[in-house]
């Protein structure tokens, strides 16, 4: 039986990733989307758990050490990331909205499965906002979590945390709801195919 990592974004030790407003806190939110991510995967019945607990960040080396270690231990696994996208790092509001998924560009075919079923699955959500997705639908992009991890690994912009109308909507008990259940359709679909 298959294991998913999930990823949490960033620390409280992190400086910025936030809402200009402050808000929405990338770290907080990540980890509150985990959380409820692991619990509902967890009562159907598939092994889930959270790369770090606690709201620090570690290096990137260490991080992607720690989930390796996790994939050694538990052997059959799938990493995501979840995280919230930013158009600028200047503390002020942006015009880019929508969700996104990205992998690496030396990524599996299991990969870009699961980014494929997050990006169809978001569409069909309504959460493209204004992006103009690539042809594929997923996006590439050298990331260390999604380069050096050993398992099949993804991960998501969930929404935009200097857009206005995107923070509302992540803030909103039913914003907040999609996101999880954007992530627990899209791994459950995956695992599904998998058998
Ligand atoms: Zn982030």
């Amino acid at each position: 039986m298959k294991t998913v990592i999930l990823g949490t974004a960033h620390g409280s030790n992190v400086a910025g990733k936030r809402s200009p407003d402050g808000r929405l806190r990338e770290y907080e939110y990540s980890r509150e989307v985990c959380r409820r991510v692991r619990d509902a995967l967890l009562a159907r019945g598939v092994r889930c758990v959270i790369d770090i607990e606690g709201d620090r960040e570690p290096s990137l080396r260490e991080r992607v050490r720690l989930v390796n270690r996790l994939c050694h231990v538990h052997g059959d696994c799938l990493y995501v990331s979840i995280h919230n996208n930013a158009a600028g790092s200047d503390g002020h509001w942006h015009d880019a909205r929508g969700f996104a998924v990205m992998v690496a560009p030396n990524a599996s075919l299991c990969s870009r499965r699961l980014a494929t079923i997050f990006h169809r699955r978001a569409v069909a959500m309504g959460l493209q906002g204004n992006r103009c997705y690539p042809s594929k639908g997923y996006y590439e992009q050298s990331l260390a979590v999604c380069r050096d991890t050993a398992c099949p690994a993804v991960l998501t912009e969930n929404m935009f945390q200097d857009n206005r109308d995107d923070v509302d909507f992540l803030l909103s008990p039913v914003g907040m709801q999609t996101v999880v259940d954007l992530h627990i359709d899209s791994i459950t679909e995956y695992l599904n195919e998998e058998l």
